[in-house]
């Protein structure tokens, strides 16, 4: 599973998750060692699959040991490696998305329960408000960030990061973090991969005008994928492999971001 994906599931559940069933996965470790998910102490429950009758069982420490009770087989000791609970850090992430934007007026702290922000992005054209919240599933979610917004400087345009769901705060748009960050394994920070002004609805006038450094370079490189048929079908994960050869090519250069990247693709 890709790691923004793993992410995302795990900021989602609101609450800490057991490491156990996630240890087999590479992005489990990637997401670990850049520090966007750490220990938080152990799970409260675990299903018991030790006696005929699976059930639930609340893991119980007594004298030195962890365990729960099973009506069958009474305490089952459990080592605590089992039982750890990981969940999000968040402030790791919106600095780590602040950094990618060159966000500006970021607060390092929540502005109201679990809601970021992450900083203002200053385009050419516009301003653009980019805040972060961990799901926009219903109408707390909603209540929640309306009231977050309440004491903030209210911007024409701007996006709402989010975990899961589609709710949004006009003129805000929400965008999922699935679709718009993309991680470096190899920097281990996350890209903003998406087109923030085209995203946020933002006018796009006076954009760009030094034409990328990275131009004629990645022209090649992608030329040359797409006539040996080895360029990938998802546009990430090309981006990604084209970042490589990139990076191996020219290996006393810092390679263009994830995004340049994306916008060359296309
Ligand atoms: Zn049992």
């Amino acid at each position: 599973m890709d790691a923004v994906r793993l992410l995302g599931d795990i900021i989602a559940q609101n609450a800490p998750v057991s490491a156990a069933p996630l240890r087999t996965l590479q992005a489990f470790h990637a997401l670990t060692d850049g520090g966007y998910i750490e220990e938080a102490g152990v799970v409260q429950s675990i299903h018991c699959n030790d006696c005929d009758v699976p059930h639930d069982a609340a893991v119980v420490f007594e004298a030195t040991q962890y365990g729960i009770h099973c009506p069958d087989l009474g305490f089952i000791s459990k080592e605590r490696s089992e039982l750890v609970a990981v969940k999000p850090n968040l402030e790791r992430l919106v600095q780590n998305v602040a950094d990618a934007l060159g966000c500006k007026r970021t607060k390092s702290t929540p502005i109201h329960g679990q809601i970021w922000r992450i900083g203002i992005v200053t385009a050419p054209s516009v301003d653009v408000a980019v805040y972060f919240q961990p799901t926009l599933c219903d109408a707390l979610d909603l209540r929640s960030f309306e009231t977050a917004l309440s004491n903030e400087t209210r911007s024409q345009y701007g996006i709402i990061l989010t975990a899961s769901g589609q709710l949004s705060c006009p003129p805000l748009k929400t965008v999922q973090i699935e679709d718009c960050l993309a991680f470096d394994e190899v920097a281990m920070v996350f890209e903003f991969a998406g087109d923030l002004l085209a995203i946020a609805g933002a006018p796009e006038k006076n954009r760009g005008g030094r034409p990328s450094l990275y131009a004629a370079k990645l022209a090649k490189i992608i030329a040359a994928r797409v006539a040996s048929g080895e360029a990938l079908p998802g546009k990430n994960a090309e981006a990604r492999a084209i970042q490589t050869i990139y990076r191996t090519e020219n290996p006393t250069e810092k390679p263009p971001s994830i995004s340049t990247v994306k916008n060359a693709i296309s």
